[in-house]
């Protein structure tokens, strides 16, 4: 999509700190990052929120929490925990409309968030 700043990462038009990436997902650094582990994963697929997925993208949701695992893995923080989040709408936080999950860890995570 045109204009959507992760549609363009994930066709390398735009700068990131890539961490994973195949032809169905990508996951990049955050660029203003809220723990000392914050990155996200996006499918490739402009989806404009976790609203817009279908019953036909359950491979994709399936795919994006594997690699959000993996990458905790490699970043040591599988065992000590990860907050995985996706925001839907602006009331939630939601700032970059597509789609896109959290992934945060190497600190203490408060709950409620604020
Ligand atoms: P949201 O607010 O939509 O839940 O999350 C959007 C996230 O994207 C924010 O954490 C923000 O820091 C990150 N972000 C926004 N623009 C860019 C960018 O150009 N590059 C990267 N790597 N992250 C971005
Ligand atoms: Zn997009």
């Amino acid at each position: 999509m045109e204009d959507c700043i992760f549609c363009r990462i994930a066709q390398g038009e735009m700068d990131a700190k890539i961490l994973y990436s195949d032809e169905e997902v990508v996951a990049f650094q955050d660029i203003n990052p809220q723990a000392p582990v914050h990155f996200l994963v996006i499918p490739r697929k402009h989806l404009h929120s976790a609203f817009q997925l279908g019953e036909e993208d359950q491979h994709l949701l399936y795919k994006i929490f594997h690699v959000i695992r993996e990458i905790s893995r490699e970043k040591g923080i599988d065992q000590e925990g990860v907050r995985i989040l996706t925001n839907v709408a602006p009331g939630a936080g939601q700032s970059v409309f597509h789609l896109h999950f959290h992934a945060l860890g190497g600190r203490r995570m408060l709950w409620p968030p604020g």
